[in-house]
């Protein structure tokens, strides 16, 4: 560790979702260089990115064509708004591009307007606020309550961190905040009863749904919102049937569906979009990360034409919208975005997502099968989770849910870095798509060797 950065750090930086306690003892964990899925720390030493930073790095780091991009928008045009019909070049092409891809590759073609944010939370919150005012213009104020699920992951402003399923996310900071109600999360491999199908399982589930509704009031539920995907909760694909029957209970009831694809946007399931991969029908969805690959912050809400038609005919007499951030549509991310997605198409990156996620998968199983702390091993395209129990058998877990935390040191160590969830106990991994076999089979050689090593600690744990 450089010692005056860590004291600087130390002294100066106030670190998102982080013990204040540990950093104060163990320091930063400095990166200073990345390129495709290889990023470097202060001492020189290589990682293998298996989580693409948070989920977003999906063309891998280091490309210069979106550095020059990036330039290029600088020096024509650093800053223009959104406000009052004002507009820019870049968010002009960005906005008819990611319509046109979404319609297309999501099969998604009621899909009318984006709207443009900073970041996944933000891009929820605008999301929560059109929920609240579609309701309102076509007369049904009452109908405001929002449900959303134990253990997704939906951000952490004061909105969308209520959605957010994740207790460790609300306490102290007293939410979630009215309104918002959590249902159970479609986790099969521990919510499933003995012998229960997924099919079953995911019927009991909207069955559930049902009584929820039921019990609130149908008129009083505006919304649902979920991961196709969930990522933070615990990587959780959808078991079979679920999105199915949830859908067809919302259309009974007149709720919204809000998608939020911050995660699973832009190749992360091995297609294009999550709507598409499950034959989902939002009426709202939510983009970020993927959107620029996290070469500059950007977010996108897309809405359909159930409730732009509403906004556009009550526009002259409910007067102007008025939400929206400075940053809304900021060119030079635009900028980022659009070289992105020409990098994307150009070298068609979501093509082989799916084998290659297979590929992941597939090493995992067969080299995790024997490991005596690991529970499930499930994932979708180059999402993949590793669960960790103190006695699989029994499905007993580790106290405090830590075991996956031991792995994910030893990880970092072997020259790997994964992502050691903070609601089930799982490893996730979402490396960048354009991730090389090559690279992927020495990330699962470091993986392996890591669980390992963690064995006698797992062990003391299991039996303390
Ligand atoms: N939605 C999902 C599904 C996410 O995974 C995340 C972040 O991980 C967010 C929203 C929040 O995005 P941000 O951290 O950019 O606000």
């Amino acid at each position: 560790m450089n010692a005056s950065l860590a004291m600087k750090d130390q002294r100066s930086l106030f670190h998102a979702v982080t013990s204040i306690a540990d950093n104060a003892s163990a320091g930063p964990f400095v990166l200073t260089k990345g390129k495709g899925s290889i990023v470097t720390d202060e001492h020189g030493r290589d990682y293998i990115d298996m989580g693409a930073g948070l989920w977003c790095v999906n063309i891998g780091y280091g490309r210069s064509e979106v550095a020059d991009a990036i330039a290029d928008a600088t020096r024509s045009l650093n800053f223009q708004h959104l406000f009052g019909g004002a507009a820019s070049v870049p968010a002009i092409e960005l906005a008819d591009r990611l319509l046109t891809l979404f319609r297309t590759r999501a099969n998604a073609p009621e899909m009318a307007r984006v709207f443009f944010g900073s970041s996944g939370s933000d891009a929820n919150d605008t999301a929560y606020k059109l929920v609240l005012y579609y309701h309102n213009l076509i007369g049904k104020p009452l109908k405001k309550k929002v449900i959303s699920r134990q253990g997704a992951y939906h951000g952490l402003t004061y909105a969308a961190g209520s959605l957010t399923g994740i207790d460790a996310y609300h306490k102290a900071f007293d939410m979630p905040a009215p309104g918002v109600l959590h249902v159970e999360a479609p986790h099969y491999y521990r919510g499933a009863r003995p012998g229960e199908s997924e099919a079953d399982f995911s019927a009991r589930l909207v069955a559930d749904l049902r009584a929820t509704i039921e019990r609130e009031g149908p008129d009083t539920i505006a919304a649902f919102w979920a991961e196709p995907v969930m990522g933070t909760g615990g990587v959780i694909p959808p078991p079979t049937g679920y999105f199915e029957g949830v859908q067809k209970l919302l259309a009974e009831h007149e709720i919204l569906f809000v998608a939020d694809e911050v995660i699973t946007g832009f190749g992360r399931t091995g297609s294009w979009f999550g709507t598409g991969h499950y034959g989902l029908k939002p009426d709202i969805v939510n983009l970020a990360k993927g959107i620029t690959s996290a070469y500059l912050p950007l977010s996108a809400t897309i809405i359909s034409n159930r409730i732009w038609d509403v906004l556009e005919h009550t526009s002259a007499t409910a007067g102007a919208f008025m939400h929206g951030f400075t940053y809304s549509g900021h060119p030079v991310c635009c900028a980022a975005a659009l070289a992105v997605l020409d990098i994307m198409e150009r070298e068609d990156i979501v093509a082989p997502v799916a084998a290659k996620g297979e590929r992941l998968l597939a090493g995992l199983r067969s080299r995790l099968k024997d490991h005596p702390f690991v529970g499930d091993i499930r994932g979708v395209g180059l999402m993949a989770g590793v669960e960790y129990m103190a006695d699989p058998a029994a499905k007993r877990d580790f106290a405090g849910m830590a075991g996956h935390k031991i792995v994910a040191g030893h990880a970092r160590t072997e020259g790997i870095l994964t992502r050691a969830l903070p609601w089930m106990p799982v490893t996730a991994f979402s490396p960048p798509l354009i991730i090389s076999d090559a690279e992927l089979d020495e990330a699962l050689d470091r993986y392996v060797a890591a669980a390992e090593r963690a064995i006698p600690a797992l062990e003391a744990m299991a039996s303390a």
